[in-house]
């Protein structure tokens, strides 16, 4: 019979819409849209026109033309055009991303009117009628349902008295009030709670009843089918491919689809709002971590359960929450929407688009908190995930699944190695998640940019909560960032996140704990700023072969006041991870960039994942580096130094600058090795400090043009025997020749 109504509700709004909304008001609200569509479409296509593609080598002339021209020549034409599709890829993206944008934009507002036109119907005849004659049936399901939950038990034991409460939207017959309120009353008798009875009207309802004992609602309403039907329209997924008919039929099959049915949900309250946080009585069975919806739509998470009361903390616009709003349960825990639609997006740590791009269609979501990988579900760190930095691979090597700290003083160029990091997985299959934790919004666009122009993009995610952005905002964008990560591992891909920078998170967690009444501890952090950090960093795992074999790499990174490493947080994110990268402001400031300390940077599982010539040869480098610093230190103020010793401290120099690095320019693993090797063996000896990166391409390059087999050892990276040692460097010492003048 429910059923019955419920289809017959379904079939007039669908007959009222075709006959309100004709097809041709809707195609008029869309031609506009259209024509914007078609101009884009159509400035694409020239641009593309315009691109230069370099012609082929007409067959006549190839003979005269030596073979190693030719090659280059169709190199470049190749590289041409790999950038012509590339780029008219990326058009395509933006494209159907706007047309994604616009046509959600068209279909909300006719949802509004959908629904606002569906509300006005019924509330007249002859739904009302209809509705009205469902009354009985109703409460016989109400009469059926109606029940105690623990909830309202624990309740009773603090309060006298439960409260429920009958809502409809017109006065309803006494016989079907009555029975009601009978076995309402009858329930309460039975755990001993005091008879509490309550009739309402409320015309918002438009027709049903509304049933609420304690905080469950059963809800028979209108309202409360339009809310749901809006939810349901909202949510179908829209790739930009689509037209304006093609919507509508979507809209007509998602109203016809609507189940008839009752919802049945707990409601709550807000006793007080301040800065973001609110607390909430009722919704007993709450869960820590749980979605709740405001009245008006604004959302919220639970952070704290308390005997009588729940703190929450609200994302977004907390000023349209206010002391007496209704919460309800959404019965979600938070999560994010994940995969690889979000590469090559900027979101906000609820998987909102924030690059004007479109609204992001998630076919799949994970919630932000998850347990991390157990023990016999990882694999121990056995593959290198290289950053394409000398100072870090060679000396602080980073494997798959490791955690790996960045810390230093402001500006020392941490942000910097993460970038390289992730522009240098290019081509590798590693997807890449930025979280930019508090950061300005100019900083994250630079960013955004630059591993753009470096085509790093197309496999990194930035999930953004600038210093603009609440507390609870930047609270839990480095969870969302895992969330993303982890489905790239558990779907077997190696994935790697950055996140700069958890001091700033620490400071958002504090705000928060705060304003929720948590005790502080030392320097005002609370007491599980600790637990927090772990557990997220737990997350990054290798994952062992029966489970996928993915993995999750984490660089998180911490910002120190003047070098202090034994302040609260630095020394917990010390503890949890696996090794730091020191940058060092003195070293910076000198101009040996990137500023790594190489005493005070560990890496502790890493080196199980350099090959054996990079051991081999980095081995020697720790050593002299760490004689070289000592014997820096006592000549610093000692001007007669004899000739021994100047030459290791001159060896010790070069070798410095051997690691210094411009930024955006990652290195392959084996033209590292090859520099490290050419100046630890000496024979970089006449290069010029300021020369040695150049220096280190040019013997790369000549080494590559004809040393092959030398070449393959080093591609190869197996430890040289001392043979094969000499053979290197008698190739290299070939290939240096005149290098010094060049
Ligand atoms: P913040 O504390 O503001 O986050 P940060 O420690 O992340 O700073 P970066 O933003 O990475 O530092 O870099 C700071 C500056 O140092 C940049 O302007 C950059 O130009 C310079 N820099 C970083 N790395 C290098 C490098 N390898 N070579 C030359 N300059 C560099
Ligand atoms: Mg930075």
């Amino acid at each position: 019979m429910l059923h019955f109504v419920y289809s017959i509700i379904n079939f007039l709004i669908l007959a009222a819409l075709l006959f309100v909304l004709g097809r041709k008001t809707v195609l008029a609200i869309f031609r506009g849209r259209r024509e914007r569509i078609g101009r884009a479409l159509d400035e694409a296509e020239q641009t593309m026109r315009e691109t230069v593609v370099l012609p082929g080598i007409p067959e006549a002339f190839s003979d005269a033309v030596p073979q190693a021209a030719l090659d280059e020549a169709e190199a470049i034409r190749e590289n041409a055009r790999r950038e012509v599709e590339a780029s008219r890829k990326r058009t395509e993206d933006t494209v159907r991303g706007l047309r994604r944008e616009m046509l959600a934009d068209e279909r909300a507002r006719l949802i509004d009117k959908i629904v606002a036109r569906a509300a006005e119907m019924t509330a007249q005849e002859p739904y009302q009628s209809a509705i009205r004659a469902k009354e009985e049936d109703f409460a016989a399901e109400i009469i059926r349902r109606m029940e105690i939950t623990p909830g309202d038990i624990a309740y009773l034991r603090h309060h006298d008295q439960l409260y429920v409460t009958l809502t409809s939207a017109h006065p309803l017959p006494q016989p079907i009030v009555d029975r009601i309120g009978e076995r309402a009353k009858e329930m309460l008798s039975e755990i001993g709670g005091k008879p509490s009875y309550w009739v309402k009207e409320d015309p918002a309802l438009i027709g049903g009843l509304r049933f609420r004992v304690g905080d469950t609602v059963y809800d028979f309403t209108v309202a409360d089918r339009l809310y749901q039907l809006r939810r349901s329209l909202e949510a179908r997924e829209l790739t930009g491919e689509e037209d304006a008919d093609a919507v509508i039929r979507d809209l007509f099959e998602g109203i016809a689809s609507m189940e008839p049915g009752i919802s049945e949900f707990q409601l709550g309250r807000v006793l007080s709002v301040s800065d973001g946080i609110c607390w909430m009585d009722g919704l007993a069975d709450i869960m820590y971590g749980e979605v709740v919806e405001f009245e008006g739509g604004e959302r919220g998470m639970v952070l704290d359960i308390e005997a009588d009361r729940i703190g929450c903390v609200i994302y977004g616009r907390y000023e349209r929450v206010e002391s007496g709003t209704k919460v309800r349960r959404v019965g979600q825990i938070a999560s994010v929407p994940v995969g690889e639609s979000l590469l090559g997006r900027v979101v906000d740590p609820l998987g909102h688009a924030l690059d004007g791009k479109g609204r992001i269609f998630e076919r799949e979501r994970r919630p932000i908190e998850c347990p991390a990988p157990s023990i016999p579900d990882r694999a121990a760190v056995s593959r290198p995930m290289h950053t394409g930095i000398r100072a870090i691979d060679a000396l602080v090597p980073i494997g798959k699944g490791q955690r790996e700290l960045i810390i230093g003083d402001r500006q020392t160029g941490k942000s910097s190695i993460a970038i390289d990091a992730i522009i240098n997985q290019k081509g590798t299959g590693t997807l890449c998640i930025y979280v930019a934790i508090g950061q300005k919004d100019s900083t994250v666009m630079e960013i955004r940019d630059r591993l753009t122009k470096y085509g790093a993009m197309d496999y990194t995610t930035i999930v953004c909560a600038p210093a603009s952005s609440s507390a609870s905002l930047q609270y839990i964008a480095p969870f969302a960032g895992a969330a993303m990560a982890e489905y790239f591992m558990y779907t077997g891909r190696d994935a790697l996140i950055v996140y700069d920078d958890l001091s700033k998170h620490a400071v958002a967690y504090r705000e928060l704990s705060l304003l929720l009444g948590r005790p502080s501890g030392r320097e005002a952090y609370p007491g599980d700023v600790f637990y927090l950090h772990a557990r997220l960093l737990e997350r990054a795992a290798q994952l062992s072969p029966e489970n996928g074999g993915g993995s999750v790499t984490a660089l998180p990174i911490i910002e120190t006041q003047a070098g202090d490493i034994s302040a609260y947080i630095p020394t917990n994110v010390i503890s949890i991870t696996d090794g730091q990268i020191f940058l060092d402001s003195d070293l910076f400031n000198e101009g040996q960039r990137p500023a790594v300390n190489v005493g005070l940077s560990v890496s502790r599982v890493g080196s199980a994942a350099q090959t054996g010539l990079m051991k081999q040869v980095s081995s020697r480098l720790r050593m002299d580096l760490a004689q070289y610093r000592e014997l820096a230190g006592f000549t610093q103020f000692g001007s007669d130094v004899d000739a021994a010793t100047r030459s290791v401290l001159a060896s010790g120099r070069r070798m410095m600058a051997a690691l210094r690095q411009r930024r955006f320019d990652p290195l392959p693993d084996w033209k590292q090795v090859l520099l490290i090797f050419a100046v630890s063996e000496g024979l970089a000896a006449d290069v010029r400090e300021e020369d040695m990166e150049d220096w280190g391409r040019i013997i790369a390059e000549r080494l590559e043009a004809k040393h092959p087999l030398q070449t393959a050892w080093l591609l190869d990276g197996k430890k040289l025997s001392p043979e094969e040692r000499e053979l290197l460097k008698r190739a290299v010492e070939e290939c240096a020749r005149g290098t010094e003048a060049a």
